[in-house]
């Protein structure tokens, strides 16, 4: 938990001065009232008030702010919609926040080039929207969609429940326009699919706010399937849940979601959204199969041979369109449905090797004990991208601190199976210590080369998704040779 620190009036007034003089008074917010609501993003346990918050109106306004921000060395954090779950546009005391609620139009939806070019504000879930009339859709969907922005997923490199088949935000962008620290617009990717020299739109995607400004996404947009159908199958223990996934992979079927919810995510949701889960059951999985209604038929039947197989105890089919949307409708509420059983709750966000799950959740319910806080787990299944919701009450003396000793025990033993501390969620400044954990100081290096060469003096969200080489020594997970650090050259904040 970071303490707060108090935003300096002097250097407010003036910044604030410096951004009204290249934007309408309506788009610059000083006073502590009206950026208050921007004191956080969904990781809300951590709290900063922003110096300034701006909201540009149009791209030329966007490249102004970064140019007062450069002349007067303010550090900069990116916002879109702030249900960002790791604190990526967390604000800084002596930062601009530069909202892009205002850049919220979609621009072109094209048929022919099955692509969309919109705005960095536009919701996720309204460009499928728009795209519907066509027969189209965007198929990345986060649980969040009808909230965030397409410019927080390009950050974040953001995945959902049908990213299995159909893939992440890195595999559905085209191009994005790009404001840089220095005042410049660059272009990364294109219309037409793998341009030549390095990948860059690669690398910036999943870059949380660190190397520019989105000011415009072209994304893919893919036909909506002719039918779809989803399995309810229930498992007596979680580990043979977490084994079926292993199983329905290796059986080469690739369904269009997978997703697992354990009882305790299942019996807090159910109330709320009425899905008609099986509460009996240690773990329900959700297997979709979409295509041909022919083509449905056949994995549908496949996937319920092998989930048999694997050991469920009971499968239900969607019967009709209402019941499958009521099945997935219970999976995409139940981070906010933890509120009915918690307090607060506490987001973990780790990928594993699909056939460690029943292992992994076999040792966090052990860790259950050893904190002393109950644990739901509710994830994206077939892509071992685990989202442990660990329950806690902040106003109970020590309990926060529970809580994320509880997630960085977690997210160490996804590294120690093989996996990665962040599937989707980022790293922000929530798990920046757990990079310590990944990564040595080769790789760190790497990072910050690659950072240096789009923001040369560490304006854009600094302190965020890479740690420093000091940070990583103090806690004591890096080596350090006769007390003197590797790559002496490095920021060090
Ligand atoms: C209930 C709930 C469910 C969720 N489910 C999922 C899920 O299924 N899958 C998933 O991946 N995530 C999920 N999330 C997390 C979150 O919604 C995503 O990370 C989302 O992409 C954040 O988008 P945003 O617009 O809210 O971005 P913000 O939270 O505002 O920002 C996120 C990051 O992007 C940067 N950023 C934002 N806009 C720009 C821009 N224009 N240019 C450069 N950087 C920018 C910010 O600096 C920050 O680092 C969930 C969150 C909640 C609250």
């Amino acid at each position: 938990m970071m303490p707060t620190i108090p935003v300096d009036p002097e250097r407010r007034r003036q910044v604030a001065a410096a951004m009204r003089a290249v934007l309408p008074d309506r788009c610059v917010l000083a006073d502590p009232e009206d950026t208050r609501p921007y004191e956080c993003d969904g990781l809300a346990a951590y709290r900063q008030l922003p110096m300034v918050v701006v909201l540009p109106d149009t791209e030329e306004q966007v490249l102004a702010v970064l140019k007062v921000c450069r002349e007067l060395h303010v550090p900069v954090v990116p916002r879109g919609a702030g249900t960002g779950l790791s604190g990526g546009a967390q604000p800084l005391a002596d930062g601009v926040v530069i909202s892009t609620a205002r850049l919220n139009r979609i621009l072109r939806v094209d048929a022919y080039s099955r692509s969309a070019v919109v705005q960095p504000g536009v919701r996720n879930l309204a460009i499928s929207e728009a795209a519907a009339p066509l027969g189209l859709y965007y198929a990345p969907d986060p649980s969040s969609q009808i909230a965030c922005s397409i410019g927080g997923n390009v950050a974040e490199n953001s995945g959902g429940v049908h990213c299995l088949k159909y893939g992440l935000t890195v595999h559905n962008v085209l191009r994005v326009r790009v404001a840089t620290i220095e005042g410049e617009m660059i272009e990364l990717g294109g219309a037409a699919p793998d341009a030549p020299g390095l990948d860059l739109l690669a690398v910036f995607i999943g870059s949380e706010g660190m190397l520019g400004i989105v000011t415009e996404v072209t994304v893919k947009l893919v036909p909506k399937p002719a039918a779809a159908q989803v399995i309810m199958a229930s498992f007596g223990d979680v580990a043979s849940g977490g084994d079926a996934v292993a199983s329905v992979i290796a059986a080469g079927i690739i369904p269009a979601g997978l997703e697992m919810m354990d009882r305790t995510s299942s019996r807090m949701v159910e109330p709320f959204v009425k899905a008609g889960y099986d509460l009996d059951a240690a773990a329900i999985l959700l297997c979709e199969a979409d295509g041909t209604a022919l083509e449905v038929a056949e994995e549908i039947e496949r996937m319920a041979a092998v989930l048999k197989e694997a050991g469920a105890t009971a499968l239900t089919v969607s019967r009709d369109e209402g019941e499958r949307l009521r099945f997935w409708s219970g999976r995409k509420n139940a981070f906010p449905a933890a509120g009915r059983i918690s307090p607060d709750y506490y987001c973990m966000d780790g990928t594993i090797p699909r056939k460690r799950l029943a292992h992994v959740l076999e040792r966090i319910e052990q860790m259950e004990d050893t904190f002393g806080l109950r644990c739901a787990n509710v994830f994206h299944a077939g892509d071992g991208n685990m989202h442990p919701l660990i329950l806690f009450d902040a106003n109970q003396p020590g309990e926060l601190d529970r809580a994320e000793a509880f997630g960085a025990a977690i997210l160490a033993l996804c590294v120690e199976v093989g996996g990665t501390i962040t599937g989707e969620h980022g790293v922000g400044v929530e798990k920046i210590d757990s990079m310590c954990v990944q990564f040595g100081a080769r790789e760190l290096d790497a990072f910050f080369a690659v950072k240096r060469a789009f923001d040369p003096e560490m304006l854009l969200n600094p302190n965020k998704a890479i740690p420093t080489l000091n940070r990583c020594a103090e806690l004591g997970a890096m080596r350090v040779h006769g007390g003197a650090l590797p790559f002496a050259h490095l920021p060090r904040f």
